[in-house]
């Protein structure tokens, strides 16, 4: 049955964005910087191909056996005095951790890197319901007080300069009028997070990786901000997709050696914590969420990437992810591996989203993990172009550039008219209305003979 066409698309999403060159400029060439420092730290580990290899492997055992897997994980962690909740959607994830905090009489929350509970809405749920939560991580916060979501899954505010947050500091915080000063900046939230750690009734985080073995789970994080909240609260709620799982201790090194190097070119993340147990008088709860992941791993094509550690790596490396910023992608998780994962949530909603991508194939370069992530997305067109999710113009549009390529007199044809055309009537090329891609696009000059006429002359030389 066919879909009915979605309502959102990311080049029109990313219109905002693009307004502003300057910051685009910025925000492109920031990103470039994060992704040199992760190729410099990757050279640095002869051993570095190895790493991604064992990964790849441990996480495919892990997901050909997540059952088992996460049994043993629920098993453990019972063992070790945890609560072991499963969530099969994220509306059931909500109402847990709701449940939780009624059980507890607490309205006051702490959270902590939980890219899971921006996926199930968790913020304007538990607001909803009377809950004040608050975001610990710098950048979360600064998008938390600007009410929007985060626009990179590492680098949450990238997409903000210093003069947005002073602004914004001055507003909420109290700040000095146009105080730029990152060192002031970061002291006012420093003073302004700690009275939240420390009126906190529970404390959110993510998890990172559950170990099945032991029970345990790991969160890292460069502020602290997990520990902080997690050792303070009386109740520590920790939201886990359940493709986090892997099989033993002893593999926990390979992916916390490649996770940092790929996210911010860190040979390690400054905090990498631990948690087995709850402190004497701490409640502990882990929730195991589905939402979609095991329809996700039924299927071959999409399966893989269920390995995703959420290094953001395809993302900084990403040319449509670096010059439209993470907002156009209109998901919890953007860029390459956010546009995999999106359409299996609502193929209608986010089908816009595989078309967001050159398929240059630098996301599944850097991929510390092996996903081929533009082989999916170009599976991903395919099968929404069966399910009629692809907007009719662009059907129309494909579907002529068939007949166009696979006959080269017509393309010939087509070629030197079009140069023609473009050289006697710009504005026809420039048209954004006729072009939609000159919106956000310089079209170049036309070229004076076509490359195909070119070579023929030179080989008559
Ligand atoms: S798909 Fe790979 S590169 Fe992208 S965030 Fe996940 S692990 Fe990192």
């Amino acid at each position: 049955m066919e879909t009915t066409v979605r309502t959102t698309h990311h080049a029109e999403a990313a219109a905002a964005f693009l307004r502003d060159e300057e910051n685009v400029d910025w925000h492109n060439e920031t990103l470039w910087f994060v992704r040199s420092k992760r190729d410099k730290a990757a050279t640095l580990l002869p051993e570095w191909e190895d790493l991604r290899e064992q990964a790849s492997r441990i996480k495919n055992h892990a997901l050909s056996r997540l059952d088992d897997y996460l049994v043993e994980l629920e098993k453990n962690a019972q063992q070790n005095g945890i609560t072991v909740h499963w969530a099969s959607d994220a509306e059931e994830h909500n109402r847990i951790v709701l449940d939780i905090m009624r059980q507890h009489n607490a309205t006051q929350v702490v959270k902590s890197k939980s890219m899971l509970t921006e996926e199930c809405h968790l913020n304007p749920y538990l607001i909803k319901h009377g809950i004040d939560v608050v975001d610990t991580d710098l950048g979360e916060r600064i998008v938390q007080l600007r009410n929007e979501p985060p626009s990179h899954i590492v680098l949450p505010a990238i997409h903000l300069k210093k003069k947005h947050i002073g602004d914004l500091f001055h507003q909420h915080l109290g700040t000095d009028a146009g105080a730029t000063d990152p060192q002031y900046l970061t002291e006012a939230a420093r003073i302004h997070l700690r009275q939240k750690f420390l009126l906190a009734d529970v404390a959110i985080t993510g998890v990172n990786f559950a170990v099945a073995e032991t029970g345990g789970f790991v969160v890292c994080t460069n502020e602290g901000n997990a520990d902080l909240g997690a050792h303070l609260a009386k109740v520590h709620i920790a939201s886990m997709g359940i493709e986090k799982v892997i099989p033993k201790g002893e593999h926990l090194g390979v992916f916390l050696r490649l996770l940092a190097r790929s996210a911010t070119g860190q040979t390690t993340t400054t905090y990498s914590s631990h948690f087995r147990r709850p402190a004497p008088g701490q409640t502990m709860h882990l929730i195991l969420v589905d939402n979609g992941r095991t329809r996700q791993l039924a299927s071959p094509d999409f399966r893989n990437s269920l390995k995703c550690i959420r290094c953001g790596a395809c993302m900084n490396t990403c040319p449509v992810y670096r010059r439209s910023g993470g907002h156009s992608y209109h998901t919890a998780i953007a860029g390459p591996i956010g546009s995999i994962l999106a359409p299996n949530i609502d193929m209608k909603q986010y089908a816009d989203l595989p078309f967001a991508s050159t398929l240059c194939g630098s996301c599944t370069n850097v991929c510390p993990v092996k996903i081929d992530i533009h082989q999916q997305l170009y599976k991903w067109r395919q099968v929404l172009g069966e399910a009629g999710a692809v907007e009719p113009a662009k059907k129309v549009g494909m579907t002529g550039m068939d007949v166009l390529f696979s006959r080269p007199s017509l393309y010939r044809f087509a070629g030197r008219a079009g140069r023609r055309l473009m050289k006697l009537f710009p504005s026809l090329a420039n048209n954004g209305k006729l072009n939609p891609w000159a919106i956000h696009r310089d079209m170049p000059k036309p070229p004076a003979q076509s490359f195909r006429d070119w070579y023929a002359e030179q080989e008559k030389k």
